[in-house]
């Protein structure tokens, strides 16, 4: 049996979930990582074995299509809060659609959906 207590408990974590949802900031999928590369200059000690440098590669796949551009430092912090952004969205949508579903079972057979 449900009581009232726990559907409005549902419907507040619902609510609470939807104000987020709304405050959705700027976003974007995508991987970052730290890749040591080349820099491709011949006289260049990584070029003879040396030391590499580190690079952010960003891999995001549009369309289909993977496409690899370098992050420069000055970028990381935005690029992450973006990827990071596009994760928290994917949580709320599962974490709304719990709620949903509890919300759906919760109330009895006949009466409407709020
Ligand atoms: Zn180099």
């Amino acid at each position: 049996m449900v009581t009232p207590r726990h559907l409005a408990r549902l419907a507040g974590r619902r609510a609470a979930l939807l104000a987020e949802l709304q405050r959705t900031p700027n976003l974007m999928r995508g991987i970052v990582y730290v890749r040591q590369r080349k820099c491709g200059r011949p006289t260049c000690a990584c070029a003879h074995g040396g030391p590499r440098h580190p690079g952010l590669p960003l891999n995001v796949t549009v369309g289909g299509r993977t496409r690899t551009r370098y992050v420069r430092q000055a970028e990381r912090a935005t690029v992450e809060a973006w990827i990071a952004a596009y994760h928290r969205l994917w949580a709320l949508v599962e974490a709304l659609t719990e709620v949903n579903v509890a919300l759906l079972n919760a109330r009895p057979a006949g009466r409407p959906t709020p």
